[in-house]
Parts: C-alpha cells; sequence; structure tokens
C-alpha cells in the first residue's frame, strides 16, 4: 500500500496540467484543487484517481491547471487513472459544489467527494466500466414501447382541487422559487406530482429532485412516485437516495442519475448534491424540517442549497410546508410599497383546506382543547377530561396519539438523601432511566450502564425516576385503560413508537402498519410520528406536555414546538366521515400563551408575523445573518482560549494596512462579534465546546470576513496544540 502511485505510475513526457478536487484532510488549509499531471487533456468534471500523500484517492478534475514552476514540475504527481467510462459531471454540478464549499467554508474537494457515492472510492476505471456496460444492457434507456408517452394529457386519476389547480397553474406559468404554503392534508403531494408531470412532459430528458427530510418517509413517496410515474417511464426510472442504502444501492441510484436513466430522484438532504444533469424541479417537502442541515462536515442546508440549484439548471423549485421556515416564510412575503418593501424573492402559493377521503368534502382541522394543567388533580398525568375522551374514542372504535418528546421511562433518576443526579460523567446532561432493560442511558454519547442499586452518592436505597418519558406514559395509559372495552368487547391495545422501538430496520413501516389497520387505539410517541405520516383512523392528538419548550433560551424554540404541534394536529381526523369530531389537546399550565392561542385558531401566519416582530426587533434571523465558530477541547478554558486568539488575529488582519484583504475593515464594521462562551450542550462526550457569534445584516460582510478568517484559523490552529477540532458553522440552527 505504501506510496502505492507514485513510483508505479510513470511521468508522462509533455504532460498537461489539471487541477484536481481532492478530499484534503479538513485542517490541512488547502482548500482548492491541487495541481497533477496528466498524459493527455481531461475534461472538467472527469473523475479520476490520483496520489495524495501516501494514499490513492478519487478526485474531480476541475480545469486545467497553470503549468507549475520548473523547480516543481518535477515533484507534480501524475494522476493514477481517469474514469472514462463515466461522463464528466457537468458545469452546473461543478458551480453548486464549488459554491456549497465557499459559502459553508469547507475545502472544495471535501465537498466534492462526499457527494460522490462512498463505493465509486474502491472502484477502479475497469469495474466501473464493467458496471456501466452492464447497467446499460439491463435496463432500457426508454419507456416501454407499450407504455404511452408521458404527455400533458395523459390520464389523471385525480380531478385538483381548486387551490391545487390555482396552485399548478401559478407553478406552470411563473418563474418561482415557490414557498407552497398548504395545510397539513391539503393535497401538496398530488401537486408536486403533477408539476414534475409537467416537466417530463415538456422535456424529454428532464429529471426531477424531490426531497424529504426523513428515510422513513422515502418508501412512502417513492410507493407514490413510482405507481404514478414508473408505468410511464420505465423501471428504474424513480430512485431513492438516503444513507440508509447499501453501498451498492447508492452507487445505482447515483450512476442512474448521474447518466440521465433516472428521471425521479427521491431523496433525503444528501441527494441535493447528486448529479442531475437534465435537473428541472427541485421539491423541498416539509422544508421548515431541520434535518435539512446537515450538522457535521460541511453544516450545508439543502433547502437553501435546492434553491441556489434550480437557479443555477434554470429549474423550478417548490418548498412545501404546513409549517413554513420563519425564513422562507419572510422571503415569500408579498411586496408592501407603503413601506417600501419590494417583497421577497419566493412566490407563495396557499392551499389552506384540506382534502377529504372522497376528494371533495374538505376535512375541517381538529378542534384545538387547551387543558389547563393548574386545575387538575395534582400530579396528574393525563387530565380527567382527557382520559374520559380517550376512552371514548377507544369505546367508539377511533384511535389516539398520545404525543411527548422524550423517551426512556424518566428523564433523570434522583436521591434525596443526598442530591445525587444520574449525570453522565461525560456530557453536560441526565442520563435517561429506561425501566424495559433497567440501564442509565445518556442518550447524547450513549453510554449505557445497568441502574445502580443504591444511591452512588450515599448508599440510599431508594433513588426515584424524576418526570415522564415516554415508556412511562406508555405503561399509565395502559393502566389506565385497564377497564375499557372496545365495540367488539376487547382490551384496548397501547402501543409506543419513538427512537427505542424501531431502532432495526422495518420496524418503524411495521409499527406503522399495526397502527394504519386499527391494531392500535392508543399510540404513544415522540416527533417521530409526526412527520409525514398520513393516519386516517386517528381522530385525537394530545401534547402531553409540551410547556418547556415555551421558555426555552433557543429563539427557535417557539417556531419548533408550533410546527410540532401543528403538524401534530394535522395528523388527526384526516378522514373525512371523522372529520367533524376530531381534536387536538395540549396540555398546558399556560393556557393562555399566545402560541397557543395562535395554535387553537390554526393561524400560522398569524404566528408567523408575530414571531417575525420579535425577530426582527431583537436582530435575529431572518433579518440578521449569523455564523458560529465553534471549538472543541479537553478543557473550556484552552477553547475558548482558541476563540479569542482567532478574533484577535482577525482584528490584527484587519488593522494591518499592507496584507489586509481589501475590504477586510470595511466589512468588519458590518460584523458584530460576540464573546466566547460555552455551546449549550459544553460538554459532549468528554469533549468541552466553545463557541463565539458572529452577526451581520448583510450576508456579503459576514462572508467577506468568514473567508479572511479561515487562513488564520488554520495558522492558530498550530498554536493551540489543546483544540481537539474547530468549524465554522453558516447559518446555524442550534446554539
Ligand atoms: P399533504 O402532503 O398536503 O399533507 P397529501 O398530498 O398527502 O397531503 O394528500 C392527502 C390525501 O388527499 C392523500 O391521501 C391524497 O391521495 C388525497 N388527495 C390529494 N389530492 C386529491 C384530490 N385532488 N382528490 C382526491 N384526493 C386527493
Ligand atoms: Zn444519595
Ligand atoms: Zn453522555
Amino acid at each position: 500500500m505504501k506510496n502505492k502511485s507514485a513510483p508505479s505510475e510513470p511521468f508522462p513526457a509533455s504532460p498537461c496540467w489539471l487541477a484536481v478536487a481532492v478530499p484534503t484532510p479538513a485542517h490541512s488549509g488547502l482548500s482548492g484543487p491541487l495541481t497533477y499531471a496528466c498524459d493527455r487533456p481531461l475534461p472538467a468534471g472527469a473523475i479520476v484517481r490520483v496520489p495524495l500523500g501516501r494514499r490513492d484517492v478519487l478526485g474531480v478534475v476541475w480545469g486545467p491547471a497553470e503549468p507549475p514552476a520548473p523547480a516543481l514540475a518535477a515533484q507534480t504527481r501524475p494522476i493514477a487513472s481517469a474514469f472514462d467510462a463515466l461522463p464528466p459531471l457537468d458545469a452546473h454540478w461543478r458551480a453548486l459544489i464549488a459554491f456549497a464549499a465557499r459559502y459553508y467554508q469547507r475545502a472544495l474537494g471535501e465537498v466534492a467527494l462526499a457527494a460522490l457515492p462512498p463505493q465509486l472510492r474502491t472502484l477502479d476505471a475497469t469495474q466501473l466500466a464493467r458496471r456501466l456496460a452492464r447497467r446499460a444492457k439491463a435496463a432500457p434507456t426508454s419507456a416501454p414501447a407499450t407504455a404511452p408517452a408521458l404527455s400533458s394529457a395523459a390520464p389523471a386519476a385525480l380531478a385538483l382541487t381548486p387551490e391545487q389547480a390555482a396552485a399548478l397553474a401559478q407553478i406552470q406559468t411563473q418563474p418561482g422559487p415557490f414557498l407552497l404554503h398548504g395545510a397539513t392534508g391539503s393535497g401538496k403531494t398530488e401537486v408536486y406530482m403533477r408539476a414534475a408531470e409537467a416537466a417530463l412532459a415538456h422535456d424529454a430528458a428532464a429529471q426531477v429532485l424531490v426531497m424529504v427530510p426523513e428515510i422513513n418517509l422515502t418508501p412512502q413517496l417513492e410507493a407514490r412516485f413510482a405507481a404514478r410515474f414508473a408505468p410511464r417511464l420505465g423501471a428504474g426510472s424513480v430512485v431513492a437516495m438516503h444513507s440508509g442504502l447499501t453501498p451498492p444501492q447508492r452507487l445505482a441510484s447515483w450512476l442512474a442519475a448521474h447518466t440521465g436513466q433516472a428521471r425521479i430522484v427521491l431523496g433525503t438532504r444528501m441527494a441535493v448534491l447528486a448529479s442531475l444533469p437534465h435537473l428541472r424541479l427541485i421539491v423541498v417537502d416539509e422544508e421548515h424540517d431541520a434535518s435539512y442541515k446537515q450538522q457535521e462536515g460541511a453544516r450545508y442546508s439543502a433547502r437553501d442549497l435546492a434553491v441556489y440549484r434550480g437557479r443555477l439548471h434554470g429549474a423550478r423549485v417548490i418548498l412545501g410546508s404546513a409549517t413554513p421556515s420563519l425564513e422562507s416564510w419572510h422571503q415569500s412575503r408579498p411586496p408592501a410599497p407603503a413601506e417600501g418593501d419590494a417583497g421577497g424573492r419566493y412566490q407563495r402559493l396557499s392551499m389552506p383546506s384540506r382534502v377529504g377521503a372522497d376528494g371533495r368534502a374538505h376535512a375541517a382541522l381538529p378542534r384545538v382543547r387547551r387543558v389547563d394543567m393548574n386545575h387538575q388533580p395534582r400530579g396528574a398525568v393525563l387530565a380527567p377530561p382527557l382520559l374520559e375522551a380517550i376512552q371514548a374514542r377507544v369505546a367508539r372504535g377511533e384511535q389516539s396519539l398520545l404525543l411527548l418528546n422524550r423517551r426512556g421511562w424518566a428523564p433523570v433518576l434522583h436521591c434525596s438523601a443526598c442530591g445525587w443526579k444520574s449525570e453522565c460523567p461525560h456530557c453536560s446532561a441526565w442520563r435517561v432511566f429506561h425501566r424495559i432493560d433497567r440501564t442509565l442511558r445518556c442518550h447524547h454519547c450513549g453510554l449505557t450502564q445497568p441502574v445502580p442499586r443504591a444511591c452512588p452518592g450515599c448508599g440510599n436505597a431508594d433513588i426515584t425516576p424524576i418526570g415522564r418519558g415516554t415508556e412511562q406514559l406508555e405503561d399509565h395509559i395502559a393502566t389506565m385503560l385497564q377497564d375499557t372495552r372496545r365495540a367488539d368487547g376487547s382490551p384496548a391495545r397501547v402501543a409506543r413508537i419513538d427512537a427505542d422501538t424501531t431502532r432495526r430496520k422495518g420496524e418503524l413501516a411495521e409499527q406503522l402498519a399495526h397502527v394504519h389497520s386499527g391494531e392500535v387505539d392508543v399510540l404513544v410517541g415522540t416527533q417521530m410520528v409526526t412527520k409525514g405520516h398520513d393516519f386516517r383512523r386517528i381522530t385525537l392528538v394530545a401534547a402531553v406536555n409540551p410547556d418547556a419548550a415555551l421558555f426555552s433560551s433557543d429563539f427557535r424554540a417557539p417556531e419548533r414546538l408550533f410546527a410540532l404541534l401543528m403538524q401534530a394536529a394535522g395528523r388527526a381526523g384526516r378522514d373525512a366521515a371523522h372529520g367533524q369530531a376530531s381534536e387536538m389537546w395540549v396540555q398546558t399550565a399556560h393556557p393562555a400563551h399566545p402560541l397557543f392561542e395562535a395554535l387553537k385558531c390554526h393561524d400560522y401566519a398569524g404566528f408567523a408575523a408575530s414571531q417575525l416582530q420579535e425577530r426582527a426587533a431583537a436582530g435575529l434571523p431572518p433579518f440578521m445573518h449569523l455564523a458560529l465558530l465553534r471549538a472543541e477541547s479537553r478543557s473550556q478554558e484552552a477553547a475558548q482560549a482558541f476563540l479569542h486568539a482567532a478574533a484577535a488575529a482577525l482584528d490584527d488582519q484587519a488593522a494591518a494596512a499592507t496584507d489586509a484583504p481589501p475590504g477586510l475593515a470595511a466589512a468588519l464594521a458590518h460584523v458584530s462579534r460576540y464573546p466566547a462562551v460555552p455551546a449549550a450542550m459544553q460538554r459532549l462526550a468528554g469533549v468541552e465546546r466553545a463557541q463565539m457569534l458572529l452577526e451581520s445584516p448583510t450576508r456579503a460582510a459576514l462572508q467577506h470576513v468568514l473567508h479572511a478568517w479561515q487562513p488564520l484559523l488554520h495558522g492558530l490552529r498550530g498554536q493551540h496544540k489543546g483544540i481537539v477540532r474547530w468549524a465554522i458553522d453558516v447559518d446555524p440552527l442550534g446554539f
């Protein structure tokens, strides 16, 4: 393995010089392409294998390179091989990758290579050529001859509702990008499919990218799209792309997209970086979802990149949600000439009504009922009227969903004698008590240990759980329903769905099937069950304990809570037969809180307006652009010292008139910098975390400063040996 390629590759006699994006180590400070020699010119976008240090890595040719200085020419290494059988990655893809790397402050090669399927790294040019030949033989490149061509006149299964028709007409005739604000169950997916049909009918090679936040949602969506499109476009025309696929599956999907064989690609955030040479439409479903933001490496927002990519390709972009992110909502505001506001860059489309099961009757949104927990029996887990409402539904054969965003039995164990609590030794977090296997588990670092028999602090045998998680709620509701009978006289059945019950592949789908078939009367779950699933028989949804998020220090907490509750309410009463009677219950000690008032009226727009007003007053996104410099170290002092030094280096640089990047001082004048502080989660897996916030009313100034900062940060690293890692997070979601 050692030094494998260097001696074995003969240096070309009259070399061409190529700039190649390679996965340079994250903190090498090398952010651009490296120069390699080749015996022939290769087009930009060609995929090659090249030596890097002692390794042999995959690279992407970025273009011709300047010939190196004669002294360096001899040290420049030749490429090892080129994947000639693969069409080069196109200019749009390269522009997207270059933008993502620049904007999110990462090395070009890192982002480029992260966007390629991992299995490609293990193949050589011959193996890949063979695989491509097999694919070409196996899969017909066009639709089966008997299938009718996709045209706008293709038979449609459903008649669109007037709201769907109006939204679609806009999508057809306006440039976008569009924010499709459609109530849960308003038929957004149908709009996506019609928009896809139109794009495919318009252009015989067109490709459509549809993104969803969760892997768990891809099979459902894939089934719907495959049923609609595969008969007309041929097998293999609809592919999935997400991290749950095996490496060979991922490679196959990627190749299908890259060669144009796949016409519809459904995937999670990673799919935004796929090679799609004929991309004509991008859909981002549930666009508000936090999982569109990558939380490690290049911390990109797939939603934001989708909008950028749409512009590059001249593709339509549809962002859809019942509870849009405040960023997208603000960006789609109509013009307000009186205030001199030209409006946002997105076009807002509204579908406020739900589609009933018969496609016409508009099932009402559920009635929201707030339960004042100040007036319930002390210690009641479920208020007596809520319990009665659940029991009545069991008897009637309807289903209820209890939502509690906390898994395990209890969030913490406590000794009343000495005050000991089940703290994680490695994190700033409590370890959660799971009664099922009598363990204490840290949900952050994964540390799992048996529950101690007695208090580790004082030996007291009586250590007690504080608070309540889904395990306990499941147990509690089962007890409370012991004497409740279903219509057929059989006992009530309770089930739980959370990350603990769905760890293995296929478990979630299996459990959801039980709910759909009516085998479950009461479902206890975390936010996992609120995402996108269409439960037709659920007529009662209850948020058991949502108050904590009302007073969180995270400025996005109210936005997230509102979206969660609104989405949860959206699970109820989707069936027209039950629509009228369906209810969303909220147990709270603050029933008059404006958030719950807005929820009661299903008033997303009102809630968003008040939140945006607060954000504007407080100087927060979307009115301010943020970036975090994060540092991790064995000690909090060392992490903060790095951040302080980083700030000082930036000031020095701006003050140094001679070699300051042009405009840095001017840009810095528009950027505010806050002192270094411990991260919200200060200690994680034994590592101390600190961060420094930068904010600016203009993206350009912030970007300018971050670019000037990068080389300084790389330089500082060497002087701060204690730093485990550092990273810049642009447009951070969490603090
Ligand atoms: P959303 O994504 O907005 O929550 P969906 O697209 O899942 O809603 O639609 C909800 C349900 O309504 C689905 O079962 C869908 O098949 C059905 N539906 C959507 N549009 C129509 C229509 N025009 N006529 C009849 N049923 C429809
Ligand atoms: Zn004790
Ligand atoms: Zn931990």
